[in-house]
This record gives C-alpha cells, sequence and structure tokens, in this order.
C-alpha cells in the first residue's frame, strides 16, 4: 500500500476579457485570485484581498491532449496494472467540465478524457502480450440523488439500482448494466449512446447544462494468458462529471430546476463535508453514505484508489466568488490521502499459485537439464521468433525426410514442445495447401498473408480499420480529365484564348474585341461575360475550354492534373500501407482469440503440450504487435504527406478558378464549344467537404475509432460539452475547427461565385 495524495489540477476556461485578479501560473501550479472588497456577499472575507493556492498544476490554453497528459495518462496505466482510479470534474456550470471529460463527440480535434484513456487504453491492451485483458464499461448517473443507469435498454428504471460493499470495503453498484467493449470503438459507441441519454436542463449560464452528476465506469479484468488457473484481477476507473458547484441564488431558478440545484448544492456539500471529515486527522465519522454521490466516491476520497480532480474556473469578471470556492474547495481535496495498491498483488491466493506453477515448471527444467548433464548453460527464456521460424525449418526439411532425428533439439522442454508444435503445423499446413507450402513462412503467416491478399482495399468512409482514405480519386473534377476527353474542334478552329464560337458556326470574333455576339447566348451585352448571366452548364462548357484552349488555362490545369497524379498515387501507397496495417490487426484480432480459447479451453496445469501451443501463440501474437506498430507509424508519416500533397492540390485548383473567372470576366473574353465534355462535376462544397474529412483522418490516423464511434452513435449537436455556446463566447474559442468550416465555406463560396457550383 502506498500513502498517495489526491492530485489536484486546476484548468481554466478561455475567456475574451480574463478577470485581471486571477493569476494561473502554469510552471509553477501557482494560483493567485485578487477579491476586489465590494464583492463580498458574506462569503468572502473582507480582512483578505488576496488569496493564493498552489496546486499539481494549472491548465491554462491547454490543449485537450495536453490536459490528458498532465491528467489521465498515468491514471490509465495504473489502471492496467491492477490499480483503481478516479478522475473527476468539478467546477460552476460553463466551466467546461463536460469540454474537458467529453469534449466534442464529433470533433475529433476536441476529443475529451473519456476517449483518450479508451484510445490509450486498448493501445496498451494490444501491446501487452503477457496478459489478457477484458474490458467493460458501465455508465451511472445521479440525478436528485436518484441514480440512473444510461447503458441500460430501458431507461428511467432506478430501482433495481444499489450502492454496495465490496468484500475489500470499496463499493460497487449492484444491478449496473456493463457491457463488454472488445474494441475502441465499442467502447466509444457506449459511452456517446449513455450520453445521449443526460439529464440536461436550460440554466442561464448555459444552456445545455448537464444537472447531474455523471460516472463512466471503465472496468478492467486482467488474466495472465500463461495461467488459465489463476482468477482475474478487477480494477476500474471512474471518470466522473460533476453538476455544476454554484449556489443556487445566483443561476435565478425557480420549480424543478431550483429542486435539482438543491439536491445538486446538497450532494456537493456532503462531497465537501466528507472532504472535511476526511481531511481531520482523527475523522472518527465520515459521513460517506449521506448522499450516493459520496457513497459512490468513497474509493476515490479515502481508499484504495489513485484519485485525481481537475478544478474548473471561468475566469471572467463576475465569476469571482464562485472560482474562490472553486479554488478552496480543490486544495481541501489535495490534502486527502489514498492507499494505492494494485489489486493483483493484494490476493495471497493468487500470488501463491502463480509461484506454484513456476516452481513446477522450474522442476521440469532441471530434471531435463540433469537428464542431459555434461552440457552447457541452457537458456530458458521465451524462443525469439527467429528461433521458432528456425523450428518451422528445419520441421519441415525433418518431414521431407532431409534431416536426421539427432538434428532435432533437445536441450530445453521448451524447445522440444516448439518441435512437436511445429511438425504439427508443418503438417496441417501441408495438409490443406495440398502440399504447396515452401515459402518458409510458418502456417500462420502463411495464412496472415492469405487473408491480406483477400482482404479488399479500405475505401471510402465505411471502412472500419484505420487507412480509410478515399478511393474516388479526387471527387472534385477540375483539372482530371485525361487527355483524350477533351472534345473534338473543327480542323482550322482558330485557337486564340479569347476565341468567340457560336453554337452552330465557327470563330466569329477577333480575339481582344469587344464585339457583342448576339448569336450567342452566353455572349451579349458588351461582350463581358461578368455582365452575363450565364447559366451553370454554359459556365462549366466554358471552364473546360479554359483549361484546354487559354494558356493561362492550360498551364494552370496541367499544375492541377500534375498534383492530382501525384495525389493518386500517394493514395495508392497509402491504401497499401493501411491494408497492411489492417492485415496485421487483423492477425492481432485472430491471435489473440486464439490465445483467449486455448486459455479457455486449458485443463489443469501439467498439461505439457497445451501450454507450448500457448507459448508459440503468444510469441506470433508479440510479433504481430509489432509488425503492426511498425506499419503504422509508417502509415502516419505517409498520411502527413498526403495532407501536404491534398493541400497543394486545392491551392492549384483554387488558382485555376480565380484565373478563370479573371479570364471570364473579362470584356471580350469568350466561350468555347457549348458542348460539355461531360467529365466536370463541380460541386465544390462536396468535394472541399470530404477533402477536409480525408485531411483529419491524415492528420489523426489515430482517430479512425473515434470517427466510426461518433458517425454510428450520430451524436448530436450540443449533445456533450454545450458546444452550442451560453456563457458567452464558444464562438472565440472555435479552434481549428471553426478555421476548417470557414475555409470551407469560402472554397465553396469561390465555386459559387465562378458559376461554377449551387449555392
Ligand atoms: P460545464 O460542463 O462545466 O457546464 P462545458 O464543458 O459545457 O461546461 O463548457 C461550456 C462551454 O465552454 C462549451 O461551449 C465548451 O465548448 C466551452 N469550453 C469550456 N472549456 C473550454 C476550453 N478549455 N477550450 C475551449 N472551449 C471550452
Ligand atoms: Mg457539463
Amino acid at each position: 500500500m502506498v500513502k498517495t495524495n489526491v492530485k489536484v489540477f486546476v484548468r481554466a476556461r478561455p475567456t475574451a476579457t480574463r478577470d485581471d485578479g486571477l493569476k494561473l501560473s502554469p510552471d509553477s501550479g501557482n494560483v493567485q485570485l485578487h477579491v476586489p472588497k465590494d464583492a463580498s456577499m458574506g462569503l468572502i472575507n473582507n480582512q483578505q484581498e488576496t488569496f493564493a493556492f498552489k496546486y499539481d498544476g494549472v491548465l491554462d490554453n491547454a490543449s485537450q491532449e495536453e490536459t490528458y497528459t498532465a491528467v489521465g495518462h498515468e491514471v490509465v496505466d495504473s489502471l492496467l496494472s491492477g490499480i483503481n482510479g478516479t478522475i473527476f470534474c468539478y467546477g460552476q456550470t460553463g466551466a467546461g467540465k463536460t469540454y474537458t471529460m467529453a469534449g466534442d463527440g464529433r470533433d475529433y480535434r476536441q476529443r475529451g478524457i473519456v476517449p483518450q484513456a479508451l484510445h490509450h487504453l486498448f493501445r496498451e491492451i494490444d501491446m501487452r502480450v503477457d496478459k489478457i485483458y477484458r474490458v467493460k464499461t458501465s455508465y451511472l448517473e445521479i440525478y436528485n440523488d436518484q441514480l440512473y443507469d444510461l447503458l441500460s435498454d430501458k431507461p428511467g428504471s432506478s430501482d433495481s439500482l444499489a450502492i454496495l460493499e465490496d468484500a475489500h470495503g470499496g463499493t460497487y453498484v449492484r444491478g449496473l448494466t456493463q457491457l463488454p467493449a472488445d474494441s475502441e470503438e465499442a467502447a466509444l459507441m457506449s459511452f456517446f449512446a449513455g450520453d445521449q441519454g443526460r439529464s440536461t436542463a436550460s440554466h442561464i449560464l448555459n444552456a445545455s447544462s448537464s444537472r447531474s452528476h455523471c460516472v463512466f465506469t471503465i472496468h478492467v479484468e486482467m488474466r495472465f494468458s500463461e495461467a488459465a488457473s489463476e482468477r482475474a484481477i478487477l480494477s476500474k476507473l471512474h471518470l466522473v462529471d460533476l453538476a455544476g458547484s454554484e449556489r443556487t441564488k445566483k443561476t435565478g431558478v425557480s420549480g424543478q430546476t431550483l429542486l435539482e440545484a438543491q439536491f445538486i448544492n446538497r450532494s456537493l456539500s456532503y462531497l465537501e463535508q466528507t472532504v472535511n471529515a476526511l481531511t481531520k486527522r482523527d475523522a472518527s465519522y465520515v459521513p460517506y453514505r449521506q448522499s450516493k454521490l459520496t457513497s459512490v466516491l468513497r474509493d476515490a476520497l479515502g481508499g484504495n484508489c489513485k484519485t485525481v480532480m481537475v478544478a474548473h474556473v471561468f475566469g471572467e469578471p463576475g465569476h469571482v466568488e464562485e472560482t474562490l470556492s472553486t479554488l478552496r474547495f480543490a486544495s481541501r481535496v489535495r490534502t486527502l490521502v489514498t492507499d494505492v495498491s494494485s489489486n493483483e498483488s493484494n490476493d495471497p491466493g493468487l500470488l501463491l499459485r502463480r509461484y506454484e506453477r513456476q516452481i513446477k515448471e522450474l522442476k521440469q527444467e532441471l530434471a531435463m537439464r540433469d537428464a542431459l548433464s555434461g552440457r552447457g548453460r541452457i537458456s530458458y527464456d521465451d524462443l525469439s521468433q527467429a528461433e521458432v521460424r528456425a523450428m518451422h525449418q528445419l520441421a519441415r526439411t525433418y518431414l521431407a525426410g532431409d534431416a536426421d532425428l539427432e538434428q532435432l533439439p533437445v536441450d530445453t522442454v521448451r524447445s522440444i514442445r516448439e518441435m512437436y508444435k511445429q511438425m504439427r503445423a508443418v503438417f496441417q499446413a501441408t495438409k490443406a495447401d495440398g502440399g504447396t507450402a515452401s515459402d518458409g513462412t510458418t502456417s500462420t503467416e502463411a495464412h496472415a498473408s492469405q487473408q491480406r491478399q483477400q482482404q479488399p482495399a479500405a475505401s471510402g468512409d465505411d471502412a472500419d480499420g484505420v487507412g480509410a482514405v478515399d478511393a474516388s480519386g479526387g471527387g472534385f473534377g477540375v483539372g482530371t480529365a485525361p487527355p483524350g476527353a477533351k472534345p473534338a474542334l473543327a480542323p482550322g478552329t482558330p485557337r486564340s484564348p479569347h476565341r468567340l464560337i457560336t453554337p452552330n458556326g465557327p470563330a466569329a470574333g477577333a480575339s481582344g474585341a469587344a464585339s457583342p455576339l448576339p448569336s450567342s447566348p452566353a455572349a451579349t451585352m458588351g461582350g463581358s461575360l461578368g455582365g452575363v448571366m450565364m447559366g451553370m452548364a454554359e459556365r462549366r462548357v466554358a471552364f473546360s475550354h479554359f483549361k484546354k484552349e487559354a494558356p493561362d488555362g492550360t498551364a494552370l490545369a496541367a499544375v492541377v492534373a500534375q498534383r492530382t497524379q501525384h495525389l493518386t498515387e500517394l493514395k495508392r501507397v497509402v491504401r497499401a500501407s493501411a491494408a497492411a496495417v489492417n492485415a496485421a490487426k487483423a492477425d492481432i484480432d485472430r491471435l489473440g482469440a486464439e490465445v483467449a480459447a486455448a486459455v479457455a479451453a486449458a485443463p489443469p496445469v501439467g498439461e505439457d503440450v497445451v501450454d507450448a501451443e500457448r507459448h508459440t501463440l503468444v510469441a506470433q501474437l508479440k510479433a504481430a504487435k509489432l509488425k503492426y506498430r511498425t506499419t503504422f507509424d509508417l502509415l502516419k508519416e505517409q498520411r502527413n504527406e498526403l495532407e501536404s500533397c491534398m493541400l497543394g492540390v486545392a491551392e492549384a485548383k483554387q488558382q485555376l478558378i480565380e484565373a478563370f473567372n479573371q479570364w471570364a470576366d473579362t470584356p471580350g473574353a469568350a466561350l468555347g464549344d457549348l458542348e460539355d465534355d461531360g467529365t466536370e462535376d463541380l460541386d465544390a462544397g462536396e468535394a472541399f467537404e470530404r477533402m477536409q474529412r480525408a485531411r483529419t483522418m491524415a492528420t489523426n490516423p489515430d482517430g479512425a475509432a473515434f470517427q466510426a464511434a461518433s458517425r454510428k452513435t450520430a451524436v448530436r449537436p450540443g449533445a456533450l460539452a454545450g458546444t452550442t455556446g451560453g456563457g458567452g463566447g464558444t464562438q472565440r474559442f472555435g479552434g481549428v475547427k471553426a478555421k476548417g468550416e470557414a475555409m470551407r465555406k469560402r472554397e465553396h463560396e469561390l465555386a459559387i461565385a465562378a458559376g461554377l457550383a449551387r449555392g
């Protein structure tokens, strides 16, 4: 058991007008708050005007990633070692609690602690091959001191839920749905789905403020893959988004909302009382049971749990009172001490069983060593991948009759088992392939590559794995016309850039001439095409002509075509890498399932052959994971390149359209053959939208699961952090997302202005 202080971070919501009295020092963790005397409303001590606090960290202008690194990373790492954790967000409504915990469910870049924790968790699980993990999620809401199961298919019923004590003095909620999650995406989907059921009520500080406490819990079950008889170790992480801590009088509410506010205030004041009682050295009575919230948080406040609090402040003038009360509570919480110990090392029975198994194995090894006395030191470590491969080759050679019995290894129990295992693998592979496996790969590898080939290249939005790239080759038709797509020109047709051609006849005007051409519906009124309401179809034809005939147009179109071709090549490369990543992932999943099945089907310890089989599977799993990592890293690099290439294409297209506008609006400019070559499809808005999506994916290949879960649960706007605003000022911190939207809009406007797309 290690005594640990609860860690406390302060996060400030960005403001346009930061209260001069609030000084945040992210480097030192210090916060200073100056309170003008006249702001006192009884709560504030008139004698004291400046308050100083110290915390474990101050997050001011911190990104969501930085916040997770500071607040969540360590707790999730511990969770995987069997240590319970709690992260809870506290603060007045509108200060950013939900933003920190959940973030924006539609925007990967604004994802909060929960999605980041799930990503981190599943990634780690993939890397830890020596253990088998099972993850479940639950989502509890406490509203008016009643418990609600957000993942139940019968929402609203709370009667069956009860908070009980477990054997170790911790608490759990009986009857709460626990949904198994075998992937990041599945876990995220429970979270998003549960989030949609949260009780919200309008409130003057924030239009979509939550009036309830929400506890999303990640339950992790860990087993040692090599010891099926050992009991699983359970640990859990509570991610808690508390209701607003503001005092009722300020928010001007009445009726039901007032009742809620009273419940919220009461449960938070019980939380304060509990914290106060715990901070007293000789606390004989801690009022945990007074409210559901304190009962649920019991471990987090004083039990076996690694606890982190994120206190939120909204540092605009007018909130000084709430800020002070949040800061004071936060520094009291920081003095709380919990007893952190791994649930794994806690269990003596478990340790005993593991030692027994180890001793048995060692005895077998030693007996073998004795029998072979006279030989040098023998390694008892796991066989390397190369050794396994060498044995596979040897098995093949031996079975083909090209090796002697003496060549087979007999130095350790492990290698003998491996040899048997490989013999079987070769035999089965030969049986399955009709004897064609001859490339030296193991049967598992052969199977994997077979799978790779069968797997269609990931494409489009619905591909589940990482690496879904837009397979359509750009969508935006400008500049991609193949050379042969050029419409036939009548022989002798002048190729001057501004030639005028009537729909029914050859050239009828000289270049640069401002002569109107009544016969052309598109070139009336002084010859200026800009002054003509040209139809979109005509405009498109003109555009096509511009690209093929005008010197500027051909040059710019060539740039677009060249960059697009490069983009297409890059996309092919990225798709291939993505397929490799997906194949590696499929291997991991399959081998993981095989390992799990082998464990489940394992007879009592001592059946050696089965043990050896598991060894090999685990080694193969390890190799597959390594492969996954390397291909994944490569993919990430390639995607960065893809992104800059996409930007290059967008830029070239923009230049082309601008030049076209200029050309078309110049007096005397003319239209080409009014014959649509059919290759243009300029729904620029859609094209840019798609590009934008691809761009997000290109920058964040890690976000595949998030994007998929977000899409599948179709999070409604503003369902999570009050993204619709309120509190005055969301628009100000729109950041990247807003920029992306503005860019998309501008680009769409550009195409509309050029008459190439509809508004
Ligand atoms: P709470 O849950 O504490 O009531 P929210 O998380 O709903 O508050 O935040 C209120 C508003 O402020 C939301 O629109 C949210 O997007 C925005 N917001 C809060 N914190 C930040 C931040 N650190 N960066 C950008 N926007 C933020
Ligand atoms: Mg909230």
